[in-house]
């Protein structure tokens, strides 16, 4: 990859609505991924593998669980401050961005918010420094956009639950050191356990094959009669309204993230559009160009002033999951429509790992998908708005 030269674009002023604090996170987030992220990117995803050093560094910078009070290793910080390092990790690579999510808002938020004093301050801390690495389990063989249908379960044996299923396209699974698993018990309620490496059934196979997410890793999560301890359940939490009220939060993420995919590509489109000569002309010159460049810009401009809202009202308690929904789907299909148009500018130099555009254009096909799919979201928009369920 060539030097990382990105410039943050800010076409109306928004920084105007961000404080001197969520300014300097920003920079010093964009100044972690100039160093540590943006050189070690590309080679990283070409050979699918993941920069497991990463976890430690991301810890070192607060990006793990940065809203999560400070008295258990969290940052303390607001809701704009988590999104501003979303959007910076995944200018970066939303593999690395993903690595954070999962780790902040999808092991560390539940145990926080439905977990024991014991479990926060035994797991809490060290997840923050990227001590101990996390993973969610969630989505299964059988169930994805439909969790409440999941089929792993466990049973009350007395001193132990006894946990047996399978969880699929489990990011972080094949080097976490515990999931957050989601599953039901004897009488069909969902529940949170946190199931440790080591305990004995449970094991962790990677996923292989995948044109996406490269520099992530993702495996599956099978448990086979695996005994958990009784204080491993999550007391605080009953049913599917857990694990949505991490995905609200990891999406709310995503919906700040996925803009920094797209102000990659635009940046890098901008930059190439004045330097790449036809006709004797830089091509930015002409129309064509113009209009994609223009019409990037203009969307991008648009998310970020959702997102900026959505913040607002994050902070205030007043987000609701469908405002995060919609803005999640918008910032996806955003950033997407703007990683096909820059690789367009772009040339046949588009399809190389010189130029960021492919890994995020491949990136982002997950992003639109996890978390809920972009139809999925349309439909928790549409419930919304009408009042009624077309899920069924
Ligand atoms: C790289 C990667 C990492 C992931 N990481 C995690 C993780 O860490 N933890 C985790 O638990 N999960 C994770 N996921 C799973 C992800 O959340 C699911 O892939 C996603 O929710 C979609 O489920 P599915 O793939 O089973 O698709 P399906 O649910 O089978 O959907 C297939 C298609 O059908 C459509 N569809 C489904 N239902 C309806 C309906 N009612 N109406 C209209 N259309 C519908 C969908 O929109 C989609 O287009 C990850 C996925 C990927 C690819």
């Amino acid at each position: 990859m060539k030097q990382d030269l990105y410039q943050h674009h800010d076409y109306y002023n928004i920084d105007d609505l961000l404080t001197t604090e969520h300014k300097l996170i920003r920079q010093s987030v964009q100044a972690f991924v100039k160093e540590k992220v943006s050189p070690i990117i590309e080679d990283y995803a070409q050979r699918a593998d993941f920069p497991r050093h990463i976890v430690k560094e991301l810890g070192e910078i607060g990006a793990f669980g940065p809203s999560i009070p400070a008295q258990y290793g969290g940052g303390g910080l607001d809701e704009i401050s988590y999104g501003i390092i979303m959007q910076e990790l995944e200018r970066g690579d939303s593999g690395i961005r993903s690595t954070a999510s999962v780790q902040g808002s999808l092991v560390m938020y539940p145990i926080y918010k439905y977990g024991s004093e014991e479990q926060r301050y035994k797991y809490l801390p060290k997840l923050a420094k990227g001590e101990l690495f996390g993973c969610f389990g969630l989505t299964e063989p059988n169930h994805g956009s439909n969790p409440a249908g999941m089929e792993t379960k466990f049973e009350d044996k007395g001193d132990h639950y006894l946990l047996n299923g399978a969880k699929m396209w489990i990011s972080n699974a094949p080097y976490a050191d515990i999931a957050v698993v989601w599953a039901k018990n004897e009488n069909g309620k969902i529940r949170g356990l946190i199931v440790e490496r080591g305990m004995e059934g449970f094991t962790t196979p990677t996923t292989h094959g995948k044109w996406s997410l490269r520099a992530s890793i993702t495996g599956e999560l099978v448990f086979d009669n695996v005994k958990v301890p009784k204080e491993n359940l999550l007391p605080n939490v009953e049913g599917i309204k857990g694990p949505l009220g991490c995905l609200s939060t990891a999406r709310y993420g995503i919906a700040w993230g996925a803009i920094g995919a797209a102000l990659d590509c635009y940046d890098t489109a901008l930059r190439y559009s004045k330097e790449r000569i036809q006709f004797g002309k830089p091509i930015g010159q002409f129309q064509l160009t113009q209009k994609k460049l223009a019409e990037m810009i203009t969307e991008i401009t648009k998310a970020q002033l959702l997102v900026w809202r959505l913040g607002v009202l994050k902070n205030e308690g007043r987000a609701t999951p469908a405002q995060i929904s919609m803005a999640k789907r918008n910032s996806c299909d955003m950033a997407l429509n703007v990683a096909r148009t820059a690789r367009q500018i772009l040339g046949g130099m588009g399809i190389t790992g010189e130029y960021p555009i492919m890994r995020h254009l491949m990136n982002l096909e997950t992003v639109i998908t996890y978390e809920g799919t972009h139809d999925i979201h349309l439909l928790i928009t549409g419930m919304d708005v009408t009042g009624l369920d077309a899920f069924k």
